[in-house]
């Protein structure tokens, strides 16, 4: 069976290369055609020679994620569902066909930001997360991972913008599928790679301690997002049973010891749940949690949908953003993008496992 080259690398692919009995450096050519050139067939590999490239097409193979369907959303933004068909990857028979993603390509000024899933599917169990509905599919493969980035950018080439973001927000928890994730972010953030800053990749994660630990020993990185989405133990054990795991203690402890980069800060995410977590003492507690950290705080209000959670009015949203800003925790209120299109994540493999649905005639975003 030919050998998977997309994922891999550089030190991978060199080996690749050398048990065809080529040179190393042919490994480093390919790793720049594939990931600096975004090359998808070695026939395209001009840097290569022709002979080379005949027993390539021959012995390995490149797979990306299949785009099944494209959402586009009135502001702008793209959500693809996509197709993961690389059987090596997949640990059992999976009776619905190949694992479906999602990936969220936004486009904005000056930049875009592409939000990607590291996992089909996600054991966390959050109750406001309609992916949580799919339980834990299958992990993604690091080629799973960067083949999302490279595919958003490819299916968007023509209008790009000078910097693009990554955040890994899309389906499933980042850090309980580790090595796969760090072996696409290092690809992400090379120079000689996908090239992206790592002031521009964001792993948000829902707050796995020994994961986070892990992470602040890395050389190379992405920022770090933490999902807080409560403002006390109870509140959040309700919301996301993670929590009885890694209590807010636990991780707002981890957080304090996680060696932040000098241009680096935390960022919070809370989800703003109308009569649940938006009242002015919540947002009193979020401040005592936060202190002595470098932090900030991203307030997204909920978008009524199928889960029974209601929007924040809008006076609760913009009082809780002034008590943070007041006491000295910068937060902002985001919306999410593609509400119209399904904006949250797991949305559209849900929709995709129950049937076909076209965006037009799709219920409220949830
Ligand atoms: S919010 Fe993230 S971690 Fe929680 S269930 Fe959904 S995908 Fe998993």
């Amino acid at each position: 069976m030919p050998a998977e080259y997309f994922g891999k690398s550089a030190e991978e692919l060199r080996a690749l290369a050398a048990s065809l009995g080529e040179p190393a450096y042919r490994g480093a050519q390919i790793y720049h055609a594939l990931y600096a050139e975004r090359r998808f067939s070695f026939s395209e590999m001009t840097n290569l020679p022709a002979a080379l490239r005949a027993r390539l097409a021959e012995h390995a193979r490149i797979t990306l994620p299949r785009v099944v369907r494209r959402y586009p959303s009135a502001d702008g933004s793209i959500r693809y569902l996509l197709a993961l068909e690389n059987d090596a990857a997949k640990p059992a028979p999976i009776p619905s066909g190949p694992a479906r993603i999602e990936a969220v390509f936004m486009p904005s000024e000056g930049r875009q930001t592409i939000c990607i899933s590291t996992q089909a599917g996600c054991a966390v169990d959050c109750h406001f997360c309609l992916t949580a509905q799919l339980g834990l599919v299958r992990n993604l493969t690091a080629g799973e991972i960067v083949g999302q980035v490279v595919v958003a950018l490819e299916e968007n080439r023509m209008q790009l913008a000078p910097q693009t973001n990554v955040v890994l927000m899309g389906q499933g928890e980042p850090l309980l599928n580790y090595e796969p994730v760090m072996a696409a972010v290092r690809i992400l953030l090379d120079h000689g790679g996908v090239g992206l800053s790592a002031k521009h990749v964001t792993l948000s994660t829902s707050g796995i301690v020994p994961g986070i630990e892990r992470l602040a020993q890395e050389k190379v990185r992405p920022k770090l997002a933490v999902s807080l989405n409560a403002s006390s133990d109870e509140q959040r054990d309700a919301l996301m049973p993670i929590n009885r795991k890694y209590p807010l203690a636990v991780l707002l402890e981890a957080c304090r010891r996680y060696p932040l980069r000098p241009w680096e800060h935390l960022t919070f995410e809370y989800v703003l749940l109308g009569g649940v977590n938006d009242a002015e003492d919540d947002a009193r507690r979020v401040v005592r949690l936060l202190s002595n950290l470098r932090a900030k705080v991203n307030l997204i209000p909920w978008n009524p949908g199928e889960l029974p959670y209601r929007a924040p009015a809008q006076e609760n949203v913009e009082r809780f953003r002034e008590i943070l800003t007041e006491k000295g925790v910068p937060a902002f209120v985001r919306l999410s993008r593609g509400q119209d299109v399904f904006a949250a994540c797991g949305q559209l493999a849900s929709i995709e496992t129950a049937g076909p649905l076209s965006a037009s005639s799709a219920p409220p975003p949830g």
